[in-house]
Order: structure tokens, then C-alpha cells, then sequence
């Protein structure tokens, strides 16, 4: 997506090898404008999935999940980052490992939000080793649900998260694929139109 490679470009900061910062349009900050036209392509790409609901993981993945579960006309649902384990009638959860924080944490699902039958796009803001998108993908099969597909805004195809998902079957879509990052430096794939 040509129009969100261009902001990375201009307003993303790569802080070294690993890590693309964007919090002045996407996860601090949010160009609304922008996220309306993720949306856009998101429902574009996934039309043909007849998706029920969008989810995405709190709280980078809720502009553009949001923007695409308008625009398909379905509900969004948040999965929820809780500290500790919750014994609670209904609730699903699963450990994920933070790339970011370093550190784990419960995502956390009431299991009423989805339904057996229920075809889920899954949307978050970054795709980099898996572990949440995997993370995610777990909770909803448990609650019934069936994922159709899965949406990064950006992924980071150096970092092994887009072929292990797409190796465990999934249809992922990356909206900007990053093929090297160093310190200043961000290149994309040729071929992720
Ligand atoms: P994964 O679970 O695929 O390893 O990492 C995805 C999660 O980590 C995303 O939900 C995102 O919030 C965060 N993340 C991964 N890489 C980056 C990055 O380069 N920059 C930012 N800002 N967040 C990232």
C-alpha cells in the first residue's frame, strides 16, 4: 500500500535492526485518515472470507481494526493483554511473549464475543515473530470461532512471524513488508502490492 509505505518513510523510525517506530501515526498519535484507508484495503483483501468479526489484540491493533470492521460492517472485538490468569467462568486465555515489552502476558478473550461459526479476521498492527497473531488465532479457535484470515499493517518479513503463520496455513496480508531495517534505514518488498 503505497500510501502507507510512503508515512513509514517519511514519519516511521527505525531505532536498529529489530525494532519500527510509528507512534506518530499509527500507535500513539493516529492519522485517522490514514487508518480509513487501511480499512479500506483490509476489507478488500479479505471480501471474499465472509467475516463475521474483526479482532485484533489491545491496544495497537484497534485503529485499523476498527477502520476495517466499520468498513465490512461487523463488529470489532479487543482481545484483552491481562497481568495474571483469570479463573473465571467463560473467559479463554493463552500466554503470549510481548516483542516489545519482553516480558509474557494473558491474552484474554470473554468467550461470549465469539460464536461457534463465527469467521474472524484478525488484525493487528505489527507482524514480526508471531507470537500474538498465534496467540490470537489459539483463542479464537477455542472459542469456536474459525479464522479466515490474518491482517498486519506492517510486517517485517526478516523476522520469521509472516511464514510461520502462513506455514500453518493461514491467509495473511501484510499492507507494508519490510525486507531490511537498520538504524534510520527502512526497505520494503518488491512485490507486496
Ligand atoms: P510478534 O508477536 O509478531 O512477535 O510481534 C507483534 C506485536 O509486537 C505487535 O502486536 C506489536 O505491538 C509489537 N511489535 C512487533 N514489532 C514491532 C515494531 O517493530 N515496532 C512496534 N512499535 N511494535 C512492534
Amino acid at each position: 500500500m503505497d500510501l502507507l509505505k510512503k508515512k513509514i518513510l517519511e514519519c516511521g523510525k527505525a531505532l536498529n535492526s529489530e525494532v519500527l517506530l510509528v507512534d506518530s501515526f499509527l500507535n500513539h498519535q493516529v492519522d485517522c485518515s490514514l487508518m480509513s484507508e487501511i480499512g479500506k484495503e483490509f476489507a478488500r483483501l479479505f471480501k471474499d472470507k465472509g467475516v463475521t468479526k474483526v479482532v485484533t489484540i489491545e491496544s495497537s491493533g484497534i485503529a485499523p481494526a476498527a477502520m476495517t470492521a466499520l468498513e465490512m460492517g461487523v463488529p470489532m472485538v479487543i482481545l484483552k493483554k491481562a497481568t495474571s490468569a483469570i479463573l473465571s467462568d467463560g473467559v479463554i486465555q493463552t500466554e503470549v511473549f510481548s516483542f516489545t515489552k519482553r516480558t509474557s502476558y494473558q491474552l484474554t478473550l470473554k468467550g461470549k464475543f465469539i460464536v461457534p461459526g463465527d469467521k474472524v479476521l484478525l488484525i493487528d498492527d505489527f507482524l514480526a515473530k508471531g507470537e500474538a497473531a498465534m496467540g490470537g488465532a489459539n483463542i479464537i479457535k477455542r472459542a469456536g470461532g474459525e479464522v479466515v484470515g490474518i491482517g498486519a499493517v506492517i510486517s517485517k518479513n526478516f523476522q520469521p512471524g509472516m511464514k510461520r503463520l502462513r506455514d500453518a496455513g493461514y491467509h495473511v496480508e501484510s499492507l507494508a513488508q519490510v525486507s531490511r531495517m537498520d538504524e534510520n534505514v527502512v526497505e520494503f518488498e518488491d512485490d507486496d502490492e
